[in-house]
């Protein structure tokens, strides 16, 4: 077993609200345990913190020890990068209170909130801000990457909904960012990761929705998968910005609305969510239905905040998941071709492709307008390896990586950052894209030696 060096964590433990653990305290393993249980790191200290001041002495203290330093939000990210091995891990879990002005539609948001605290505080007022389908997934993390979800396509990614944040430099400075003050580093946050300090409060702008939209699957056989996806690309030319529709290549979980005897067998479903008043929702998905005989469907009015949760309990945490992940600015023939040989051979029962579909608002901010600089992305694809056994670890990776390879040309060769696995440090340059100079010499006055680096990480320029 790896033993994590020894530190004298007094100092730390004396000067902060929260709680610290070290390896051996009760509570130490439940607290490095993380959404994605291919990650087994033990960091040398977990300060939880529960105010401001609490993380200006956590960051103090890594500085002043030069421990490697990680920054845990929700703890979703799948490169494990709330983690740091043998550091120090500022833990905000603890800090998760979301407060909203309904009239001036405004949240404000602490950084360990995840995605169902924020939509539940916001959706209280029938409003929201754009974040991603896993409610279980930390608000901070996803902001600083850029966020999307069902929303995207009507109000942009979750950054274009950011108004201000308060953050905690590498110096320890607690300053406010907005497009006015520390402009720069305002322009860095929207994008560029947790490379530029910790944020202890985001400020967003919130949007009218629901509560109660149009939203739900409709389940396709596999072997009209070919059909339904061209329906799917012809569809999704036209439809409206209100209208999401995401394709998910798996086999069939056993939803109640499919028969018993289709569950485990390969399908295509077509998730969506209709942001607009639900009749006229019907009428625009009508065709959807038309593009084959559906094995099943489930589609109706519910309120937003149940759609968040929908795909939750296939994808709790504890479980090991490997991703790849290409962005694409259209969909071509040979892209189907490819996703269905992957779905002829899925590794595991929970293995799958998710095919998100962007566009709409999330295209109207000119690439350098945030450090989030992939507006010409039409579809995000997540192949998504999940498994229980260490034993398929190869086979489920070999598979997503063999997918990868295999529809990589019909790609725009740009990535979302927040899909990047641990060993993919390669593909960092194409994450930030273009803004990637910018946000180098950003990091230069932020955080000049790098102590903000178990993330995706941006060098200083
Ligand atoms: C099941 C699942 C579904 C997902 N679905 C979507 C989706 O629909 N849309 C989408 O956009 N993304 C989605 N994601 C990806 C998600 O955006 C990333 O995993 C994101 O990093 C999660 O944020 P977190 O706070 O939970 O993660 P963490 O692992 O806690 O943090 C992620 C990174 O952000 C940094 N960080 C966290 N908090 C702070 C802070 N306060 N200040 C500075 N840096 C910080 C960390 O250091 C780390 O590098 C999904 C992820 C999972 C696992």
């Amino acid at each position: 077993m790896k033993t994590a060096p020894v530190l004298d964590v007094q100092p730390l433990r004396a000067g902060l609200s929260g709680q610290t653990l070290i390896p051996g305290d009760d509570g130490y393993e439940e607290a490095r345990q993380i959404w994605n249980a291919l990650i087994d790191k033990r960091p040398a200290v977990i300060a939880r913190c529960l105010t401001t001041a609490d993380v200006v002495r956590a960051v103090g203290f890594a500085r002043e020890h030069r421990l490697p330093l990680a920054v845990r939000g929700g703890g979703h990210n799948i490169a494990g990068s709330a983690l740091a091995e043998g550091g120090l891990v500022i833990d905000l879990s603890s800090m998760k209170r979301v407060t909203v002005d309904a009239g001036a539609r405004r949240a404000m948001v602490e950084p360990g909130a995840l995605l169902a605290d924020v939509d539940a505080a916001t959706q209280a007022h029938g409003l929201a801000v754009p974040v991603g389908i896993n409610s279980t997934t930390g608000i901070a993390g996803l902001t600083l990457g850029g966020g999307f979800g069902w929303l995207s396509r009507t109000y942009g990614m979750t950054v274009d909904s950011l108004e201000s944040a308060e953050v905690v430099t590498a110096a320890g400075e607690v300053v406010h960012a907005d497009a006015r003050r520390h402009a720069d580093l305002f322009w860095a946050l929207r994008g560029g990761g947790g490379n530029f300090g910790v944020v202890t409060r985001f400020e967003f702008r919130l949007h009218p929705v629901g509560p109660n939209l149009l939203s739900g699957l409709i389940v396709y056989d596999a072997r009209d998968a070919r059909r339904v996806l061209e329906g799917y690309r012809a569809f999704m030319a036209t439809a409206p910005e209100e209208l999401s529709v995401w394709g998910v290549l798996r086999q069939a979980p056993p939803l109640p609305f499919l028969p018993a005897e289709v569950h485990g067998r390969p399908m295509l479903a077509l998730a969506l969510l209709y942001a607009g008043e639900p009749a006229a929702g019907e009428r625009l998905v009508a065709p959807l239905r038309e593009l084959a005989v559906p094995l099943g469907s489930h589609v109706g009015v519910q309120p937003y905040v149940s759609w968040q949760q929908a795909f939750d309990p296939l994808l709790a945490r504890g479980a090991r998941n490997y991703w790849k992940s290409h962005n694409f600015t259209d969909l071509e023939d040979g892209l189907f071709d490819a996703a269905l040989a992957a779905l002829d051979r899925l590794p595991s029962p929970q293995c799958e492709i998710f095919l998100a579909a962007l566009g709409g608002a999330t295209r109207r901010p000119a690439p350098d307008a945030t450090a989030y600089a992939h507006r010409d992305t039409q579809f995000i694809m997540n192949v998504h390896a999940r498994w229980e056994d260490p034993k398929d670890d190869a086979r489920c990776i070999a598979w997503a990586r063999w997918f990868f390879q295999a529809s990589a040309r019909f790609a725009s060769g740009s990535v979302y950052v927040n899909f990047l696995t641990e060993d993919e440090t390669d593909r960092v340059g194409a994450a930030y894209g273009p803004n990637q100079r910018r946000l180098a010499e950003i990091k230069r006055t932020y955080d000049p030696a790098n102590l903000f680096h178990t993330n995706q990480n941006i060098q200083p320029g």
